[in-house]
């Protein structure tokens, strides 16, 4: 309900806060939970801060939405990621992120999310999805390279279960099993979406609406400093970090709903992006943090993104 607004209208970026468990291994390790959501849309750290710290950091943070620690998936799909998946179906674009840290549960949140998304509850064949209709990639082909970029028309749900899998197999869920991969690179997967339910149209009998959703699960936001030893890393660190920060800029400026220079070109991922960033489009964004003290920069870090992005 409240995300809700009329086809087309502009829309502030719905900013949400995920806190995760503690793992066993942070048990093990006698760590503590130093944050709790203390309402609906308020989290606060728990320890007291020093005197030097209170000049610093708020005790309290809100967004239009936080999630505890025992808040279900379901649940964080509904109320921080349907209305604005599902409005692909009304052919408004949308993106929904996951950001945090690595091992925050970014690619936990974002996995289920994807699997609950619009294309699951559409079924029988209400649905076409088509094949590149804007030739998207081949643009960026010519600007910079992507990695493992892969592109397939489906088939029905089925079909999109069985590549989510594939993917999911690729981005390897778990704390003992972070892949280089899932932490220091983006894994966006974008679904185009044809529709032409009657419902969705206004008198035009033969027209269709085209939009895409796009499920981004960023790289792990600690960049350059847990994730560089050597060079070459040092500069692949770096590279993620710009287009974490140029992200960041990005959707500071579209969240002060002013008109202006967007740098969409500053970074490959705000280029692949940009048609379903601002504008029309629709933008939700799930910070996942740590509850544990030895993370407490990270999660401050996290939560000052967030605080920006609203
Ligand atoms: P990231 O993708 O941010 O690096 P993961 O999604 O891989 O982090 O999560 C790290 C670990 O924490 C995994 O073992 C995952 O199952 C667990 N985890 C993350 N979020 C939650 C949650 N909300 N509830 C239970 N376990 C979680
Ligand atoms: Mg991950």
């Amino acid at each position: 309900e409240e995300m809700q607004d009329p086809v087309g209208c502009k829309e502030r970026i719905f900013v949400s806060v995920r806190l995760r468990p503690l793992t066993d291994n942070e048990i093990a390790r006698h760590d503590v939970c130093d944050w709790e959501c203390i309402s609906d849309n308020t989290i606060i750290y728990r320890n007291s801060l020093s005197v030097s710290e209170k000049s610093i950091y708020p005790t309290a943070y809100t967004f239009d939405r936080v999630f505890s620690s025992d808040c279900p998936n379901r649940q964080v799909y509904e109320e921080g990621a349907k209305e604005i998946a599902l409005s692909v179906v009304r052919g408004i674009n949308s993106s929904i992120f996951a950001y945090g840290q690595t091992g925050s549960g970014k690619t936990y949140t974002m996995t289920a999310i994807t699997y609950r998304g619009d294309i699951l509850s559409a079924e029988s064949g209400s649905l076409r999805l088509l094949d590149d209709p804007e030739n998207y990639f081949a643009r960026e082909e010519r600007m910079s390279r992507l990695e493992r970029l892969t592109e397939e028309t489906l088939r029905d749900s089925n079909h999109f279960k069985e590549l989510l899998s594939i993917c999911e197999a690729q981005t390897q869920i778990g704390e003992n099993s972070l892949t280089e991969t899932s932490i220091r690179s983006h894994q966006t997967l974008k679904v185009t979406v044809e529709s032409s339910a009657l419902e969705f149209l206004d008198n035009d009998k033969s027209s269709t609406l085209v939009a895409s959703v796009n499920f981004v699960d960023l790289a792990g936001t600690e960049g350059v400093s847990q994730t560089s030893s050597a060079g070459a890393r040092l500069k692949e660190g770096c590279h993620i970090n710009r287009s974490l920060l140029t992200l960041g800029t990005v959707i500071r400026k579209l969240s002060t709903g002013r008109n202006g220079h967007i740098p969409y070109r500053d970074s490959k991922l705000t280029w692949i992006l940009q048609y379903s960033l601002g504008g029309n489009a629709r933008t939700a964004i799930i910070c996942t943090m740590s509850p544990a003290r030895t993370h407490v920069e990270q999660s401050r870090n996290t939560l000052l993104f967030a605080s920006c992005a609203k």
